[in-house]
């Protein structure tokens, strides 16, 4: 049976880093809506995080202008579901990149632990990518159920 869609969000943007910091406060914006807790929110406002960063920073990291696209869908049953998207350089082996610790960069400034900081804050990470074709990071996460009234009290 499909789920109920409660909202949508389509965001695009430039691949420049000040719009990390807008990406995740649009998406934790869009998730504070369904009354979710402190820790849930950080947990999402993270994971997206490094995903933009990786889009940004990997996808198109030679300099190339390009754009990330942020779709956003929150369901009935209390979920949520997030895809990152990006046009850049693709991943030639996603298996290798998702280890932690492994990291193409090369400027000592990255620790190889952003698709593992993704996978420990959301319930499931899916790539998809293409070498020189872009990459696309599908982010779920169910939330906990509200609490009952009796349970208030
Ligand atoms: P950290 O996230 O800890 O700063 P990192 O970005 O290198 O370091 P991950 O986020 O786990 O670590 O990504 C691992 C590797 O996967 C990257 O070094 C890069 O080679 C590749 N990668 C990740 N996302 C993309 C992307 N959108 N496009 C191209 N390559 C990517
Ligand atoms: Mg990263």
């Amino acid at each position: 049976m499909k789920k109920e869609v409660i909202n949508r969000l389509k965001l695009v943007f430039d691949a420049v880093s000040e719009n990390e910091a807008l990406a995740r406060t649009v998406v934790t914006a869009f998730c504070a809506a369904m009354d979710v807790t402190l820790s849930e929110l950080s947990d999402v406002r993270c994971a997206v995080s490094e995903a933009v960063t990786n889009a940004i920073v990997h996808g198109y990291g030679g300099g190339a202008r390009g754009c990330v696209t942020l779709l956003a869908t929150l369901y009935g049953d209390r979920s949520v579901k997030i895809v990152i998207r990006d046009s850049g350089v693709g991943i030639a082996d996603i298996a290798v990149a998702m280890q932690p610790l492994y990291t193409t960069d090369k400027s000592g400034e990255r620790s190889g632990m952003g698709f593992a900081v993704m996978q420990s804050f959301m319930d499931t990470v899916r790539v998809r990518s293409k070498v020189g074709g872009g990459t696309s990071v599908e982010l779920k996460k169910r939330f906990s159920p509200l609490p009952s009234r009796e349970d208030a009290l």
